[in-house]
């Protein structure tokens, strides 16, 4: 196996794969000719170098399988399903300073993303939402209405800052997929389908806020932070040196001081 480079699933940690870290196993099943003609499985298995977080990943894969004898093994050469066993999501690690309620939807969504992307929508749809309450922090009620008015505070200039008006934009262009509970009251035939692809494009879009808001405000803080804490102590050092020199050169009150008489 040649080294390949892979990001962790477990801890986002990027690293190169090499031959100790990752485990392959194909079998053929003996159940005869299927549809797919020859079936078997191919495990995947990859343990994070990461010492800190030392998980394995797993996958499965089924489908039309033959021995190839350059590797001297069976493969999966037509993919009929594949089963990510762990993690089973495929959400992406985010920081604990983003609020858990929509890091909680975030995942949910991710979760659910194949075997039922309207579900999966809705949450998104939902996490998206949340994140114009609590990072823009305006909240009225329907997603379309706080779209407008989070344009209105951009043409004004009194949007948070990092909210850009592309990424508005994006919202709105998504902002009717997965909204089945509006449709729901009026016409349940109105609950419009929606496939992994769309349901990706929420997620993804919310992956690309939670950085572009949450993190981007949280790195600028912390820069400010630490530039404020070396201006501190830039001002405690001068303090300290006038102090000293204020005391080396104070008059002194020894007995052999020269007295002036008026
Ligand atoms: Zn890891």
């Amino acid at each position: 196996m040649d080294p390949f480079q892979w990001t962790c699933p477990f801890c986002d940690r990027d690293q190169v794969v090499v031959e100790q870290n990752a485990d392959h196993f194909a079998r053929l099943l003996n159940v005869g000719e299927s549809r797919y003609g020859n079936v078997g499985f191919e495990i995947t298995a990859i343990r994070c170098a990461n010492s800190d977080c030392n998980e394995v990943a797993l996958t499965l894969d089924y489908g039309s399988t033959r021995f190839r004898h350059q590797i001297q093994d069976y493969e999966v050469f037509g993919s009929v399903q594949a089963w990510r066993l762990r993690p089973e999501s495929a959400s992406k690690v985010q920081p604990d300073f983003i609020p858990a309620v929509l890091l909680e939807d975030y995942d949910e969504a991710c979760l659910i993303r194949d075997k039922s992307p309207k579900a999966s929508a809705t949450l998104a749809r939902r996490c998206l939402q949340g994140m114009i309450r609590d990072f823009c922090g305006i909240a009225k009620g329907r997603l379309i209405d706080e779209i407008k008015e989070l344009n209105k505070r951009l043409n004004e200039g009194t949007a948070p800052r990092g909210v850009e008006p592309e990424s508005v934009e994006a919202i709105d262009a998504v902002r009717d997929i997965g909204n089945i509970g509006a449709h729901m009251e009026k016409d349940i035939n109105l609950i419009v389908d929606v496939d992994p692809g769309e349901a990706q494009a929420l997620i993804e879009l919310i992956e690309m806020l939670f950085d572009e808001w949450y993190v981007a405000r949280h790195k600028r803080e912390q820069r400010l932070a630490a530039v404020k804490s070396i201006a501190a102590q830039k001002k405690a050092a001068i303090a300290t040196g006038r102090a000293q020199i204020a005391e080396n050169s104070a008059p002194t009150t020894d007995d052999d001081a020269p007295v002036v008489e008026v």
